[in-house]
């Protein structure tokens, strides 16, 4: 349990004070429930938390606010979007339902093509206005920071406007963007070679992206119907040059090596890992590389494969939860409801899938040391429940929304 400092004396007037609480932080080892809190924020920054008991023992704030016995947790992150891009594929899933074979789909114009014609046609204000929903449905969920992916446009013009259009919804709206570079999500059309195509993107479309500054890391997805871990390699390599983090789609549909390349590389996290194999574990947990797993996806292709995740847990690697919001296999602009589908599919506790949208995806983006959890000196963003217990807001689903919602300090949610 974290110590509760109940000298406010020397902390002179704070911004707001949220009294009369009860919090899980997330900070310990155990993520010890906090009853009867309260907390005080100051330049956006958690300054003080302290006991409810003694009034007297409040800082001097300029706003205050009755918490009400709600349970407060650390703003949500989701960590593995794709939340940028054009059209959608409501008429191939309904082909699909109604027989149409893989093949047939392809040939028709459907797939992942199909969101990068859909994505290359929009202006970057069309774009923008296409996005702007699915992230005003994740924010309405307590979700205050996102990482969202390129991967739609495939070539420079493109994949700019694509993350570009990130960049704005940050300035538009009250959260903090993450952008990954996923140019090696697909082979576009017009290439027919992918060593040609990862040439182009090493040569060409990542120097324009890194002169913009628009990229925070760069992924790949490293699959069959992706790319080899060879060409992968290729990305991390040019990756760390340019001193970007890295992150890749891993062992999702067979077990293609990118696991343990993303660990070669001391990357950020490897996301999916249907196919993990049990044996790349430990090299994970020794590059500090997170496990961000999205049942969203696992659902939506009716995936049988369980993640390795009692390996995980035996290995105490950090595993995060997230979205994957994309329109092709995890069209869900919910993580309230990932968080479910993380607690019935695979069967990970309340604790463990709240501690994968806080502490752990934190961590996935490198900034464990600023989001993620209630501990003086971090961001407050923070969120308020009408619940009690953390299992609230995993048992079902569209039973609980956030009451407040703090970025940065403020109350963003009226
Ligand atoms: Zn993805």
């Amino acid at each position: 349990m974290q110590k509760l400092d109940s000298n406010a004396a020397n902390l002179g007037t704070v911004d707001t004070l949220i009294y009369n609480i009860s919090m899980v932080t997330m900070s310990g080892d155990l993520h010890t429930d906090q009853p009867a809190c309260a907390i005080a924020i100051t330049n956006g920054k958690i300054a003080w938390i302290g006991d409810n008991t003694n009034e007297a023992h409040f800082p001097i704030a300029k706003v205050s606010y009755d918490g009400k016995g709600q349970l407060l947790t650390p703003g949500l992150i989701d960590c593995h979007t794709h939340l940028v891009y054009g059209g959608d594929r409501a008429a191939e899933f309904e082909q699909k339902l109604n027989g149409a074979t893989y093949e047939e789909i392809s040939l028709s114009g459907g797939g992942i093509v199909s969101t990068v014609s859909a994505t290359r046609t929009l202006n970057e204000a069309e774009l923008l206005a296409e996005s702007e929903p699915r992230l005003e449905s994740l924010l309405k969920e307590g979700i205050t920071t996102v990482e969202i992916k390129s991967g739609y446009g495939l070539d420079t013009h493109n994949e700019i406007k694509m993350l570009r259009v990130a960049r704005q919804l940050e300035e538009k709206y009250p959260v903090t963007i993450r952008t990954s570079f996923l140019g090696a999500h697909a082979l576009p059309k017009e290439f027919k070679d992918k060593t040609e195509y990862i040439q182009y993107l090493i040569d060409e479309v990542l120097p324009a992206v890194q002169k913009e500054g628009l990229a925070d890391a760069v992924d790949f997805f490293c699959e069959g119907i992706g790319f080899s871990r060879l060409e992968c390699e290729k990305i991390c390599q040019t990756a760390k040059q340019h001193k970007l983090a890295i992150k890749g789609h891993v062992e999702q549909l067979s077990n293609s090596g990118g696991a343990s390349l993303v660990a070669e590389y001391n990357g950020l996290s490897v996301d999916h890992l249907e196919y993990l194999e049990k044996t790349d574990i430990p090299l994970l947990k020794a590059a500090n590389v997170v496990a961000v797993l999205l049942p969203g996806a696992f659902y939506s292709l009716g995936e049988t494969k369980m993640p390795p995740i009692d390996a995980m847990r035996e290995h105490k690697l950090p595993m995060a939860i997230a979205t994957d919001l994309n329109p092709g296999s995890s069209p869900i602009a919910s993580l309230l409801n990932v968080m479910n589908l993380a607690c019935v599919q695979f069967k990970m506790t309340p604790y463990e899938v709240l501690l994968g949208v806080t502490k752990n995806a934190a961590k996935a983006l490198g900034m464990e040391d600023q989001i993620g959890q209630i501990k003086l000196g971090y961001d407050a963003d923070l969120v308020l429940w009408p619940i009690k217990i953390p299992a609230q807001l995993c048992y079902g689903m569209n039973l609980v929304k956030p009451t407040m919602i703090f970025k940065a300090g403020v109350n963003v949610n009226g």
